[in-house]
């Protein structure tokens, strides 16, 4: 072998590598082993890893890919962590909804020895108010009928001092009123 012909050989090298393994960046557009003049390097280095780890090590060797595979991944699990947080939101929400779902039932005095218990917010609990009344009136031999009041909103009017009495039957027939979102409370005559 020649000098010449060594000479030769060094010139066609690299031209041959190019042309067989040439990956043109999908950031800055040129030869990715051009990347670190494109401006864009941190850019491009994120794009070739996601398309080829292997090239990517060998074009940047001194890049810590370890660290840089872990910024994907931490990437990844924000997103996760986001749609998570998403869910959680709504799971709140619908909760508080829940939570906000209040039977009410009322003892509003009409003269000093005549009450009636107003009970709102039975409908949200899923039950049917009508016949509620009627279980109302059974129960307590009392008037009991489904009244609209100034809200717009159903409420079941029994005549009677019941208040207790609608509480426990309620716990006892409706097991889907939780005790705790059941509130007591007194009222005057309207
Ligand atoms: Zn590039």
């Amino acid at each position: 072998m020649s000098d010449t012909e060594d000479n030769a050989a060094a010139q066609e090298w690299p031209s041959t590598r190019v042309l067989t393994d040439i990956v043109y960046c999908g950031v800055c557009t040129l030869p990715v082993e051009y990347c670190e003049f494109a401006g864009t390097t941190t850019k491009c280095q994120k794009w070739l890893r996601n398309k080829d780890v292997a090239l990517f090590a060998k074009t940047w060797p001194a890049v810590d890919l370890t660290e840089k595979m872990d910024d994907a991944t931490l990437e990844e699990d924000s997103t996760l962590t986001k749609e998570q947080k998403k869910a959680e939101a709504k799971a709140a929400q619908e909760a508080k909804k829940k939570a906000a779902q209040r039977l009410i039932i009322k003892r509003v005095e009409r003269t000093k020895r005549k009450c009636v218990i107003e009970v709102s917010g039975l409908e949200l609990f899923g039950v049917d108010l009508k016949k509620a009344a009627k279980l109302f009136a059974t129960k307590f031999a009392c008037g009991s009928s489904v009244t609209k009041n100034p809200q717009g909103t159903d409420d079941i009017i029994v005549q009677g001092d019941v208040q207790d009495d609608i509480y426990d039957l309620v716990l006892d027939t409706w097991p889907q009123v939780p005790e705790e979102q059941i509130e007591l409370t007194e009222g005057k005559k309207k």
